[in-house]
């Protein structure tokens, strides 16, 4: 943050760095993808940290069942169902004007219990985490109990002497305040000036304290941090460092794949997983994609999707600079109606992590979201908030751009005996009348 950025001599050494300051829609392929056995030697996180978060969840199962009555049909674990949308595949390629070999999937994170959105996967996992070394360091848990005992009063009254903060566009801040209140922490969310009116009073009703900010995402993080650290009780969750919200997230995969088997959807040598992940600060996706390579090896191609107005991780992976450089550094203003992906500097522990992982970053235009909103609400009944639209263009970009791509990973043939899975990252809790100005708003600006 103190180097000084020559824009003139990135641009020199990345020619794709034009479009991009342009805000056109466009496809980056990760040149530093390197094959799953080589890239894993030197990840900091292993497959043994993701699935002790999956035991560390299961364990937890009986108290999120009790505690949440809407996970009871799942035992407890916090689940999104995957759903082909063949009829949103047709309006793709009509809108498109291109063929997309192989099958559509959609995985409903939109749908996901407690907070309706991918939040709920990392953001409710480090607030457990958290909740559980607390007990057991005083002697109030051990890991062998049954975890529905959190559910009594002594416990919250226990919390209640912590409390929990985090800096947040809207989605985390639901997730850990929801989480949180509910254990019986006292919890404030630091919230950016892109967060939605209905979220902040969502979280007021749940009794969370909420400080608004006239600025970013990356100050409302800041911010939210300094007041944190003044506070020995204060637990502060740092969605741009954290581990644990890493591997809530990656726990996704295993999950993923008894879907995909339930599907009898066999990923392999000559059925590729296509993989399409919208994008903020970095975690969810990072997350997600980590676990699935962890499963799927060579076999899965992770992209990850940002708005054309805030394409921070496109910016750090293409630059090198990661977290050392911002999207307002380079005269994109991060103004965009995609809140949960409103975010100017990515993460650097993400960015680092999952570069050799990654195929590659595409952006969307913000009107691109709202027609995508609107046509997937028209042929398949689902209802996404416009960030958790932005993974669904990336089948579009893949064949139109992407050729180069397939033709040297020996694609281009198994394409139509591959699947394509779109992440819808949230939706379910927006407001009715909220919902419906997006859709209009998509069927106002609807083409011919
Ligand atoms: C937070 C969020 C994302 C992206 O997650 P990051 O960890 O910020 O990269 C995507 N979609 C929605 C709806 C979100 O709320």
């Amino acid at each position: 943050m103190k180097e000084e950025i020559h824009i003139q001599s990135l641009k020199e050494a990345h020619p794709e760095l034009d479009m991009l300051i342009r805000m056109e829609e466009m496809l980056w392929l990760n040149l530093r993808l390197e094959a799953f056995q080589k890239a894993i030697t030197s990840a900091p996180l292993s497959k043994e940290n993701v699935e002790a978060a999956e035991e560390r969840l299961q364990r937890f199962a009986p108290y999120i069942a009790k505690a949440f009555p809407e996970t009871k049909t799942s035992n407890g674990l916090i689940e999104s169902p995957l759903v082909s949308i063949p009829a949103m595949k047709h309006s793709l390629e009509r809108l498109s004007g291109q063929q997309i070999p192989g099958e559509l999937l959609l995985k409903c994170d939109s749908h996901l219990p407690i907070s309706g959105s991918i939040k709920a996967r990392g953001g409710i996992y480090e607030v457990l985490k958290h909740a559980e070394q607390l007990a057991i360091q005083n002697g109030l848990l051990t890991e062998q109990d049954d975890y529905s005992v959190l559910d009594e009063e002594r416990f919250r009254a226990f919390f209640s002497n912590y409390s929990i903060a985090v800096g947040s566009t809207g989605n985390l801040g639901l997730s850990i305040g929801i989480m949180s209140a509910k254990l019986g922490f006292h919890v404030t969310v630091h919230m950016s000036a892109d967060a939605k009116v209905w979220k902040k009073e969502l979280l007021r009703s749940k009794k969370v304290t909420v400080v608004e900010y006239e600025s970013d995402y990356s100050e409302a993080v800041e911010k939210g941090r300094l007041q944190a650290e003044k506070d020995p009780a204060c637990y502060f969750i740092d969605d741009e460092n954290s581990h644990d919200l890493f591997l809530g997230y990656a726990v996704a995969a295993s999950r993923l794949k008894k879907q995909l088997d339930a599907l009898n959807t066999p990923v392999d040598e000559q059925h590729p997983l296509f993989v399409y992940l919208p994008c903020g600060v970095g975690g969810g996706p990072g997350g997600v994609a980590f676990g699935l390579k962890l499963l799927f090896g060579d076999h899965v191609h992770c992209f990850f999707a940002e708005p054309t107005h805030s394409p921070c991780m496109l910016l750090g992976l293409m630059t090198g600079l990661h977290d050392r450089i911002s999207v307002q550094e380079i005269g994109i203003d991060n103004l965009t109606a995609a809140d949960g992906l409103a975010v100017g500097r990515p993460s650097g522990f993400v960015g680092k992590t999952i570069e050799p992982f990654l195929s590659g970053v595409y952006t969307v235009s913000d009107e691109r979201l709202f027609e995508l909103l609107k046509e997937l609400a028209d042929t398949e009944d689902l209802y996404l908030e416009p960030s958790a639209l932005a993974g669904m263009y990336g089948p579009v970009h893949l064949v139109k751009a992407g050729r180069g791509y397939l033709l040297k990973h020996q694609l281009t043939e198994k394409m139509s005996n591959g699947t394509h899975i779109v992440w819808g990252t949230g939706g379910s809790m927006v407001p009715h009348d909220v919902m419906n100005a997006y859709y209009k708003q998509g069927a106002s600006q609807t083409r011919g």
